[in-house]
Formats: C-alpha cells, sequence, structure tokens
C-alpha cells in the first residue's frame, strides 16, 4: 500500500492541467480542418464564448501563457479590428447556439482602453450574439488597470466576476517574480474594484515564492481576505526552462514549503467561510449572480475561443493559434494573426479520439468538487468507469479518493494532491507530445 500511496503522492507538484490535453500536445493538424465544417457537425449542446488578449505591462517572472508585453494602443486596435472579422466569419456557424458563459482573459484584457473593451462586447453582442443578460461574464484585470472608465465598462455590460491577479502583499515577494508591483498600488486598485460591487470578486494568490515565509504568505491571505472577494485562487509556483525565473533558482532559493503553505492556506479559507472548490479554488456562493443563466455543463461545452492565443474546444478537435512563450515567437504569432484575411481553417490542435475524450472527461469532473458521477460517465461512453481505469480503483483504495452515491470525489488529501493526480491521468500519447514539445 505504502508503494501505491508513493506512486501518487512522492512529487505533489508536477503539472498544472487546467485543459486537458495540455496545449504543449497540440500539433500542425494535417489536413488543416474547415471551421465550418468542424462547427457544424459538433454535438457539444453548451457554448462558451473566449476572447484571448495577449498583452500585459510585463511578464511576470513564472509565466508561460501566450501573452506579450507590449502597452502601444495603434497594436491594440489593430489586434481587436483582427479579432472583430475573426467573429464576423466564426457568427454564422454559431447562430443557432447560444453562449451561456463569456470570458475576456490573457493577458491582461484591461490593459485596452475603456473604448477598445466595449468594442469587445459589441463583438461578442452584436455579432456573435451573446445575450448578456443570459449569460455569466468573466473579465480578468490587474492592479496598474483598474481605473474608473474600463470598470465602468465592465459594469454597464453586466460583468458578474472580475478576477484579479495579486499573487503577493509583499513588495519583495513580488519583485522576485518580477512583478514591480507596490503593495500600496494592489490595495488601492483592489478598495476601487470592490467599490463597483460586482457579483463576484477573484482575488489570484500564489505560494512558494522565493522569500516567502509561512508567516509572509498568512500575511498575504489575511490581506486579500479583508476585502471580502467572493472567490480567492491560490496557485502553487510553477517555473519552467522557458519562464523568466528558472527552476534552477527556485531550487537554490531553499526547502519547498509549498505543500505546508497549501495546508495553511486551506485551513484559513475555511475558517473564513470559503468552501474548497478544487485545490486552487476557494469560494463563498456559488449563486452570485442575479441573472437567470442559461444551462452549462462543463462535460458537455463547446469553447469558442477568439483572438491569438485562444484555444477552442468541440468534442473531437481542440485547436488553437501556435504557442510561444519568448517575446519573438509571441510577436511574430500575433503579427501573423493581425495581417491575416481568412480565420475559417484550425491548422493547429489536437484530435481527442474516444479513449482521450474519456481521460479528459475523468480529469474535469475529479479535480473538481463535484466528482465524477459514474452514471454519466456510462452515459456518454457506455463503460463503468472502475473497470476501464484501474487507477481510480487505486485512488480509492489509497483514501485520495472516496465514492458515495456512486460520485467519486478526491478526500481533502487527495485535492492537495491534485497535481500530482491530473499528471498521473496524462496518456502515453499526449505525455509524449508534451515532452517533445519545442516552445519558442
Ligand atoms: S501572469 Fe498574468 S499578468 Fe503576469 S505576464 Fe502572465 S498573463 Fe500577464
Amino acid at each position: 500500500m505504502r508503494e501505491l500511496e508513493q506512486r501518487w503522492t512522492r512529487a505533489p507538484y508536477r503539472s498544472y492541467l487546467y485543459s486537458y490535453p495540455h496545449k504543449t500536445a497540440y500539433r500542425d493538424l494535417q489536413p488543416a480542418v474547415s471551421l465550418k465544417e468542424l462547427w457544424e457537425q459538433d454535438q457539444t449542446d453548451y457554448h462558451f464564448l473566449y476572447m484571448h488578449i495577449p498583452f500585459c505591462g510585463a511578464r511576470c517572472g513564472f509565466c508561460n501563457l501566450f501573452t506579450l508585453p507590449d502597452r502601444r494602443l495603434d497594436v491594440h486596435e489593430q489586434y481587436v479590428d483582427a479579432l472583430g472579422r475573426q467573429a464576423e466569419q466564426w457568427a454564422p456557424w454559431f447562430q443557432n447556439r447560444t453562449f451561456s458563459r463569456f470570458a475576456i482573459g490573457g493577458g491582461t484584457p484591461t490593459l485596452l482602453e475603456a473604448g477598445q473593451l466595449n468594442r469587445l462586447f459589441d463583438i461578442a453582442e452584436l455579432t456573435m450574439g451573446l445575450d448578456p443578460s443570459a449569460a455569466s461574464i468573466s473579465v480578468e484585470t490587474s492592479p496598474e488597470t483598474v481605473t474608473a472608465d474600463r470598470m465602468k465598462v465592465l459594469k454597464d455590460r453586466l460583468v458578474d466576476r472580475v478576477s484579479m491577479g495579486i499573487q503577493s502583499f509583499v513588495e519583495e515577494e513580488a519583485a522576485a517574480i518580477y512583478r514591480p508591483q507596490k503593495p500600496r498600488l494592489a490595495e488601492d486598485a483592489l478598495e476601487m474594484l470592490m467599490g463597483y460591487a460586482f457579483p463576484l470578486v477573484n482575488l489570484d494568490l500564489i505560494y512558494g515564492l522565493p522569500g516567502q515565509t509561512a508567516a509572509t504568505w498568512l500575511y498575504s491571505l489575511e490581506k486579500a481576505i479583508s476585502y471580502g472577494p467572493g472567490e480567492i485562487f491560490i496557485y502553487p509556483l510553477y517555473t519552467r526552462e522557458n519562464t523568466i525565473l528558472k527552476p534552477e533558482q527556485i531550487r537554490n532559493a531553499g526547502t519547498d514549503i509549498r505543500l505546508e503553505l497549501y495546508h495553511i492556506a486551506r485551513q484559513r479559507l475555511e475558517e473564513a467561510g470559503y468552501k474548497q472548490f478544487s485545490m486552487r479554488r476557494f469560494a463563498k456562493d456559488t449563486t452570485f449572480t442575479h441573472k437567470s443563466i442559461l444551462p452549462f455543463s462543463c462535460q458537455e461545452e463547446g469553447m469558442a475561443g477568439l483572438g491569438c492565443g485562444a484555444r477552442s474546444y468541440t468534442r473531437e478537435v481542440h485547436y488553437a493559434s501556435k504557442y510561444g512563450v519568448s517575446a519573438a515567437a509571441t510577436r511574430s504569432i500575433i503579427e501573423n494573426y493581425v495581417a491575416s484575411e481568412r480565420y475559417d481553417m484550425a491548422d493547429y490542435g489536437f484530435r481527442l479520439n474516444e479513449a482521450e475524450q474519456k481521460r479528459r472527461f475523468i480529469l474535469k469532473a475529479l479535480l473538481h468538487r463535484e466528482g465524477l458521477e459514474l452514471a454519466a460517465y456510462e452515459g456518454r461512453f457506455g463503460h463503468d468507469a472502475l473497470v476501464e481505469h484501474s487507477d481510480l480503483e487505486e485512488l480509492l483504495s489509497t483514501r485520495l479518493a472516496e465514492l458515495e452515491s456512486g460520485v467519486m470525489r478526491l478526500t481533502t488529501l487527495g485535492m492537495a494532491y491534485s497535481d500530482a493526480i491530473g499528471d498521473e491521468f496524462i496518456s502515453g500519447a499526449v505525455r509524449e507530445l508534451m515532452d517533445s514539445c519545442v516552445i519558442r
């Protein structure tokens, strides 16, 4: 039994599977796929509209997202023009579908001027047919871009959730991850943001930062809690060879105390009235909006991702523009996107066969509080998940998960090892692609 446990718990921080397969498993699609045909044949019932704004003020030391430090207004303007053209071409395929969720992420979407933000909502509503009164709407922001004119746009356009990356309220810790962020700036921005009374505010914090201790981590947590956000995400620090901050620097900075900091946060957040929904997500109230939102299901949702760097998901094909992290690679991918006239073919992505769809189904359910409903798996795939995946039985026998009324959920212990559990569920084929991906 000890050996079994070791398999799952020996290294808690392996990879963050915010989606499966990971984008580093995407490759050239040969032949390229006609998006018209793909979406016309897609069987997903619910739809999520996403817009990606790949610009930030500066690149944080741990960030491997598709984003470019570029504040130039004309660059942003041309980008929004391109996104508008893309939406015009995609809109006909979504005419008879409704979007129950809409998110603008990045990057830092609120780096755009208020007028440009307004244009994004116009594109969502007038071109893509989003009904803002029936969809939950989320936008990411940052302390230095919270301004009255931008917040007014978000408020006027019925945004339900505003998410702000703070990471740390300790100046030295922010500086250590190349985020030149004065605590005062973050605090002022937060006060202003809370004043707009959005239905839900989320704050992101990171643990495991260079120089961080249990005491300074608690300080940042308490600060965040003191503003009363409805949701707090806590992220373990990950660094990669392609991030500015290298894994070696973190190893040299001292002992890895991420697991200890995670437990401190979980306990404190629960005391403060936050429920745990995943290893990262803690929230107070799940019925935050007064809108009557169209139904959606994370399992059966198709995602239409507009913008460069956005991923789109149909049931069988996931696709995106090419992925890069370095400034040169990101800039050239964005320039190609902006110069493009046509956005109707997918030439980079991943085709999910049934085995991969099953893994995706399990991962999307198991790593969240909702858990894996065995009947739903059987309904979709016609097989018993426990028979098909001996790993699930292993999680039960090691008490990392439990089964209650047909739903398999991670235990408190299992939740702490989500990043190891998710990693173990990556198929051999996807792992091979991820490992051989050369990121520019
Ligand atoms: S972590 Fe967020 S703010 Fe920092 S560079 Fe990445 S996308 Fe931009």
